[in-house]
């Protein structure tokens, strides 16, 4: 049976599990607090039922609670830090944090993170920047299994590697676009899996390179591999070789300028998720083009927005729009939790001897 909660409970109860994980109250707050707003914008891929694989990931070494980012070099508008494999919702905040600063005293700031444990909605740094009135643009790559084919291929290469922009609007929330450069997220596929549903055509290849709507064979190893680590399907790039090329940039942008590294292996078992973001970070008032910054900025979103609605469309929403929207919807209904993610996280807590009501 689904189970819903409210978000305030679901909190509480990842804040419990993350603090018998060994984490601060203060960083099992943070991260708690993150997943379930991502639960609340829409985003169940990146919400909640990320938790296990956090437990896992602090079993086996791949995550280090209470670490906090280390600064490599500070060289004014250029920032590089090391992420520590800390919790990215904690070392990502401070790392994004200290480029805002940056880039409000000297204009813009280009700032490297490497290294972090899984950075979540990556949307949650574009708001953050958007609501100290700057732009910002970020580019990440995902290391934890190669799960996303190249156009042309075969096989997973590379992963979700998402892609943001944010832009602040005068007076009105901001456009904050922020997507996995695959078709779906893999998350979105383990829910679906978990919900025993097939998915729509074109999203998927099988183990053996073939096209499938089975969103198992990215969730479920597929047998084993030469090296003994499981073998498992893949997602397509979104937009076909553009998509491909885009997740191929965060990997040389956010993997390799970075610092944090490419990926260019075989997948193992390993649970942890490392992300390395690269983030540019802009402030316009700095820049000289605030006034018509805003003007232009507003005008085209309402120009874009006055669009008449398509066929089958209720009207244009702008980036950012779905997931405020989602927010105001579950704040009020709760927040459905499938049956599997709801024993995954009961089994995750009772590991660690939290019992679940
Ligand atoms: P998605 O396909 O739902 O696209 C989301 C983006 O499209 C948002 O900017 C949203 O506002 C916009 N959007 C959605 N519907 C729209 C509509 N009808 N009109 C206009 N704009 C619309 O997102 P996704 O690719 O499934 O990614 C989900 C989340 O997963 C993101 O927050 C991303 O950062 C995160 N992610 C994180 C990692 C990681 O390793 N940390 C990896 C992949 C994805």
């Amino acid at each position: 049976m689904p189970k819903t909660l409210k978000a305030q409970e679901l909190r509480a109860l990842a804040a419990s599990i993350f603090i018998a994980n060994g984490s601060s109250a203060e960083e099992a707050q943070i991260v708690a607090d993150n997943l379930v707003m991502a639960n609340l914008s829409g985003h169940d891929s990146h919400g909640i039922g990320m938790l296990p694989r956090y437990v896992d990931a602090v079993r086996e070494g791949g995550l280090t609670p209470n670490a906090k980012a280390q600064v490599l070099l500070d060289a004014g508008s250029l920032l590089s830090l090391h992420g520590q494999r800390g919790y990215g919702q904690v070392v990502g905040v401070q790392a994004i944090d200290i480029a805002i600063a940056r880039a409000q005293s000297q204009g813009s700031c280009i700032m490297a993170l490497a290294q972090a444990h899984h950075l979540g909605r990556i949307g949650h740094f574009a708001e953050r920047a958007a609501a100290a009135g700057l732009v910002s643009i970020h580019f990440v790559n995902v290391q934890s299994r190669p799960i996303v084919a190249p156009w042309g291929g075969g096989d997973g290469r590379f992963g979700t590697n998402p892609i943001c922009i944010g832009v602040p609007l005068p007076g009105k929330a901001p456009f904050v676009l922020d997507f996995a450069t695959s078709r779906v997220a893999q998350g979105k596929m383990r829910v679906a899996h978990n919900k025993g549903q097939q998915v729509e055509p074109g999203l998927l290849i099988d183990a053996h390179g073939q096209p499938t709507t089975d969103p198992g064979v990215v969730v479920v190893a597929q047998g084993a591999g030469p090296d003994g680590a499981g073998l498992f399907g893949a997602l397509m790039p979104f937009g076909e070789h553009k998509g491909s090329g885009l997740a191929m940039a965060c990997e040389l942008l956010g993997g390799a300028l970075s610092g944090g590294g490419t990926w260019h292996r075989p997948g193992d078992n390993s649970r942890a998720v490392l992300n390395s973001m690269l983030s540019i970070v802009i402030d316009p008032a700095k820049l000289g083009t605030q006034n018509s910054f805003q003007s232009e900025a507003l005008a085209f979103v309402d120009w874009v927005k006055d669009s008449p609605a398509g066929a089958e469309h209720a009207g244009v929403l702008i980036a950012g729009e779905p997931e405020r929207l989602a927010r105001a919807r579950r704040e009020r209904n709760g927040i459905e939790l499938d049956d599997t993610t709801w024993q995954e996280i009961a089994a995750a807590a009772s590991s660690l001897g939290v019992v679940l009501n």
